[in-house]
């Protein structure tokens, strides 16, 4: 099932061919607050997707389709508790950053920033499928470069402590599309990454059950047209339910959480008026367009 919000937080389910949306939002328990600040209503259908999947899918098959070009599609995520980010998890990025990374360092080889990690990004960064990633303007005005990074991103319907990895993709909602933008230079990684609209996430929530296995698949990404990411999930160096294990034995994930991959090689920068066309095989594709910064920046 392809999993969607849309417009004042409504949720839909969007058909297989990614043409129409059902609204099926009537079928979700409690009261649907569209005051999105007040929605725990989603965690909750995170939580208790399976219960709810028989009464989504018979409301998906009798309510009324519209075209998907006629709604607004929001990132498939509400309110998470947590966007968790994977770092140095594919050997070509963790080489392709490495001249970089030991530059900055001055030769201290402050040897994990090239070691595979997690790590948190705000979640108020969340944009939808749709939106703009605004370059922040003292960053701008200093010259410092914002990239792109596309990656798998993870939805978590049960949560847990110490989850062990042979049962880790039990408790996967399902899988989307994530942008993990990023500052690059010095600084804390959660800060780098956590401008506002640095984290984009879409179309939608395609549910566990229909992707066989989420380290086959492909993630691209192209700016004006120019592939620059171009992977395969199979090249992780840690997969989905090792991410997930490793994880949960720091931090109790949550119903609802996110948790980024990692991003493939061929990260670069983006500059306003370019457009992002990201998009991971048997999921869909997202269009987000930069934005120059939204205040006049003086030098
Ligand atoms: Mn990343």
């Amino acid at each position: 099932m392809k999993l969607a919000l849309f417009d004042d937080w409504r949720v839909g389910v969007v058909d297989s061919c990614a043409h129409t949306i059902t609204d099926v939002t009537e079928v979700v328990p409690g009261t649907h607050d569209t005051d999105h600040l007040g929605a725990s209503w989603w965690v909750r259908m995170c939580r208790d997707f399976e219960m709810l999947r028989r009464s989504l899918e018979r409301a998906a098959r009798d309510g009324t389709a519209r075209r998907l070009g006629d709604v607004r599609l929001r990132a498939p995520v509400l309110n998470p508790g947590k966007v968790i980010a994977t770092a140095s998890n594919y050997g070509e990025h963790v080489a392709e950053m490495r001249e970089v990374v030991l530059e900055r360092v001055a030769g201290h080889v402050d040897r994990w920033l090239l070691d595979f990690d997690v790590f948190l990004k705000a979640t108020s960064s969340i944009v939808g499928p749709d939106d703009a990633v605004v370059l922040p303007a003292g960053p701008e005005a200093e010259g410092r470069e914002v990239h792109h990074e596309s990656e798998l991103a993870v939805v978590m319907a049960r949560g847990g402590s110490g989850i062990d990895a042979a049962h880790a993709l039990d408790h996967v909602l399902g899988y989307t599309i994530g942008l993990d933008m990023t500052l690059r230079g010095d600084g804390d990684r959660s800060r780098r990454k956590s401008y506002d609209t640095f984290t984009p996430i879409g179309p939608w929530l395609v549910t566990a059950d229909e992707i066989a296995d989420p380290n086959k698949l492909e993630v691209r990404l192209q700016v004006d047209g120019v592939t620059r990411q171009d992977a395969k999930t199979a090249d992780m160096l840690v997969d989905v339910a090792g991410i997930i294990a490793y994880t949960s034995a720091i931090m109790r994930l949550d119903p609802g959480d996110i948790i980024l991959t990692g991003a493939p090689p061929g990260v670069g920068q983006v500059q306003a008026g370019e457009v992002m066309i990201s998009e991971i095989s048997e999921i869909g594709t997202m269009r987000n367009p930069m934005r120059a910064p939204n205040v006049e920046v003086t030098k």
